[in-house]
């Protein structure tokens, strides 16, 4: 091992980011080396990760599933920790550099925040954590030092985009969104939608959260949210713009009228390998636009008639304090009772607002009161149920 390699704690390994993330990590010839795994109940393939990748710990946060797996294959090397405590104490390690959170979810809140808390550069794949806690998140950056970078395809563009100019010369962000499987549906259409429908992404291959959350734009929503706090910008300097061929993940416009965009075809393991390198580039493994052959790329206002998630992304955005929390738990909690076959497609988000609606909001929450009402909002939601 020499000495530049840089050592990955990568959280959330058995999940689309987390996998995409351990291809970036074997191709770099001991540039990066993973030096923690967690997965929650995916342990088969996380323990056939470890055998590869020979991690210092492997974290399974599910005790119950972890003590029924059979771990005796898992390399001598390699110490086995388990529950969700475990992910906190092993980023304050000193043997970890930078810390990849790709758990799906608040779950994954905790460990980011313990990982910034130890001066930790944080690769940050999950939204979340920027949803719920965005100021009470990038203020302890600031006074940590920490730095976070973000994983999301559309600010890692964003991000890239930035470094053409001062922050003082943004005029806005442009998002881009692929509009997901239902851009051309009617409302009718929208009516019957059904679970295998919204779990068929066309462009983007990832999760059944996320899939759901790209087919109602709460994915978009979520995003607005999380590049006003990572920014650092007001909600009206950000706009949303659909791009159904995901080429172009984002923009920044300039105040002469320049708008920078970053394009790549849609392969997550571009800005899984910008963050892990950052501040480098490096020749890797994602695909390559071909620009031998032809190919457009189209783009359309985004319709905030019928996906009125947009119009919460905004108003969140704007409001600060509880409601990214409120929002991101009501849409998780709805999103799982959608595809529990509990929740109608188009009532996911008529719930989320409702419950944004009555809960009770506070300015400048403090971590504790954000996790009261992440728990509160999945209640509210039950009342949407009919099991
Ligand atoms: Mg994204």
């Amino acid at each position: 091992m020499n000495q530049s390699t840089k050592m990955v704690a990568v959280l959330g390994s058995t999940g689309s980011v987390g996998v995409s993330a351990l291809q970036v990590i074997e191709a770099s010839a001991g540039r990066l080396q993973a030096v923690a795994l967690s997965a929650h109940s995916q342990l088969e393939q996380l323990l056939l990760q470890a055998t590869k990748h020979r991690p210092r710990w492997v974290i399974a946060t599910d005790p119950q599933a972890a003590s029924a797996f059979d771990w005796s294959t898992l390399p001598a090397d390699t110490e086995l920790l388990v529950g969700p405590e475990a992910l906190t104490q092993v980023v304050a390690r000193d043997e970890v550099e930078l810390v990849l959170a790709a758990i799906v979810g608040s779950a994954g809140l905790e460990s980011t925040w313990a990982a910034l808390e130890n001066k930790k550069t944080v690769a940050l794949a999950n939204k979340e954590a920027l949803v719920v806690a965005g100021p009470l998140i990038t203020q302890l950056a600031q006074t940590q030092g920490a730095l976070l970078l973000p994983v999301d395809s559309e600010h890692s563009a964003i991000f890239q985009a930035l470094q053409a100019g001062k922050p003082g010369e943004v005029q806005r962000l442009i998002l881009t969104a692929s509009g997901g499987p239902f851009k051309d549906f009617s409302a009718d259409q929208l009516q019957r939608v059904t679970v295998a429908d919204a779990l068929d992404h066309p462009v983007w291959e990832m999760g059944p959260k996320i899939t759901v959350d790209s087919a109602t734009m709460m994915n978009k929503a979520l995003e607005i949210i999380e590049a006003r706090w990572l920014f650092g910008l007001a909600a009206d300097q950000i706009s949303v713009t659909v791009h159904p061929q995901s080429v172009v993940h984002s923009m920044v416009e300039f105040i002469d009228g320049s708008v920078v965009a970053q394009l790549s075809p849609p392969d997550m393991r571009l800005p899984i390998q910008y963050a892990l390198y950052y501040p480098e580039r490096v020749a890797g493994v994602a695909d390559r636009l071909d620009w031998s052959r032809a190919f457009s790329l189209d783009f359309e206002p985004a319709d905030f008639d019928r996906f009125p998630a947009l119009a919460l992304g905004f108003e969140c955005a704007r409001a600060g304090g509880t409601s990214g929390a409120v929002l991101n738990a009501a849409n998780e909690a709805a999103v799982g009772a959608f595809l529990a076959g509990e929740l109608h497609f188009t009532e996911i988000v008529p719930a989320c607002r409702s419950v944004l609606q009555s809960h009770s909001f506070e300015t400048e929450p403090t971590l504790d009161q954000l996790l009261a009402v992440d728990r509160w909002a999945r209640e509210e939601i039950l009342s949407w149920v009919c099991p």
